[in-house]
């Protein structure tokens, strides 16, 4: 007799219902076979009973937790100079800088080339790279910053995005964070980056042309916030869902206006999408003052749960997808406010400090696969404490 399905043991490819409302995709979507990212209708396989299996591959070596609070090495540490010569000023929260070694530089570009093929097509592509800053001190990361200085880092965010986003010739903005080593971060003073592009990337523009879709379709009816005038939001629809509705444990932690899921299509092991769920949000722009708070709250949260995992500071890349440039004021709109503004955070650890998912092989060549089910992945951010395993008094 054939066994009974069970998630948490069985391979199986993840089926997002969510693309199976969607009117454009339903000729090749069947509900039971088809797994899907509804943001970029990708598929993972899913193989929870290969946690069994030793592990022989490659270990990491652990993080390095104890740094100096000032590193008089350090290119970002306040009053130190770069590398290129110029200086880091002397700053007492955040600071920000164009990058000195930045891979797109500033509009005008030179005229496109004549392509030699049809198939070799090239296209110049101008923008800025900038630099922030998240704190003055070189030993501390998000998950060990006060909320009034997570804060300042989002208005920060706030602050480049609309002067980036009103530079003539931009079309996105690309806010994002490398943290650790790991994720080829050269420097472990706490910052991000800000890439500006004159077209919008591959990615987001992926999740967009989805997001588009699904305003555009019709679905079972619903009590999820909608999207600009009135129209469904696949992402209002997915948090709501994961908020409300029984039986989904993939919450790792909630607060008054953001969620924090392993999102049922999550390809990193203990991959995290972060987003508002009360109502529909273009952008970092649209926040109010309480919704920014709130956000701050739970960047502290997430980070220092991820961070108590392993004991380590967890490596991360993490980005934000909203509006590609915002309007002049919140209250406008125009066809991208179907953007719902939302956070990835891509973590490569899956088993402890010094294992690392690889992306090789069967997800270079195939199709993506995780070990651990989002759920059980979930659990185990849960149960981490909201206090910093480096804040806890040794006694
Ligand atoms: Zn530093
Ligand atoms: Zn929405
Ligand atoms: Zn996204």
């Amino acid at each position: 007799m054939a066994e009974i399905f069970d998630p948490s043991t069985h391979p199986h490819r993840r089926c997002a219902c969510l693309a199976f409302f969607l009117n454009t995709h339903n000729q090749k979507c069947s509900f039971d076979f088809f797994a899907d990212n509804p943001l970029t209708n990708e598929h993972v396989i899913v193989s929870p009973h290969r946690n069994k299996r030793p592990w022989l591959g490659q270990v990491e070596p652990p993080q390095n937790d104890k740094l100096p609070q000032y590193d008089p090495a350090c290119y970002l540490c306040p009053g130190n100079t770069r590398a290129g010569g110029k200086k880091t000023e002397v700053y007492e929260h955040t600071y920000i800088f164009e990058n000195d070694y930045a891979a797109v530089l500033p509009p005008p570009m030179p005229e496109a080339p004549i392509n030699p093929h049809h198939l070799l097509t090239t296209k110049p592509i101008g923008g800025d790279c900038d630099v922030l800053i998240f704190h003055p001190r070189h030993d501390l990361t998000i998950p060990r910053l006060l909320i009034e200085d997570i804060e300042r880092i989002i208005e920060e965010w706030i602050k480049i995005y609309v002067r980036r986003g009103s530079e003539e010739g931009i079309k996105h903005v690309q806010i994002f964070e490398n943290k650790g080593a790991m994720m080829g971060c050269s420097n472990p003073h706490p910052h991000g980056q800000i890439w500006s592009f004159t077209n919008v990337p591959t990615l987001p523009a992926h999740e967009m042309a989805n997001l588009i879709d699904y305003s555009h379709s019709v679905h079972p009816p619903s009590d999820a916030p909608r999207g600009p005038h009135g129209k469904p939001c696949l992402l209002c629809e997915y948090a709501h869902t994961e908020v409300n509705i029984g039986g989904t444990d993939r919450v790792v932690v909630k607060n008054g206006h953001w969620v924090a899921v392993v999102p049922w299509w999550a390809y990193w092991p203990f991959e995290i999408l972060l987003l508002p769920y009360r109502r529909h949000i273009p952008s970092i722009f649209h926040l109010t003052p309480e919704e920014k708070t709130s956000f701050a709250d739970i960047l502290s949260k997430i980070t220092k749960r991820y961070d108590n995992l392993f004991s380590c500071s967890f490596a991360y890349s993490m980005g934000i997808h909203q509006r590609p440039i915002p309007l002049s004021s919140p209250e406008e709109t125009d066809e991208d406010d179907v953007a719902h503004l939302h956070l990835h955070f891509s973590p490569p650890l899956l088993r402890s400090a010094t294992v690392k998912k690889f992306m090789a092989g069967i997800e270079l060549m195939a199709e993506s696969q995780r070990d651990i089910t989002p759920e059980q992945a979930a659990q185990r951010l849960r149960e981490c404490s909201e206090i910093h395993y480096m804040d806890v008094s040794e006694e």
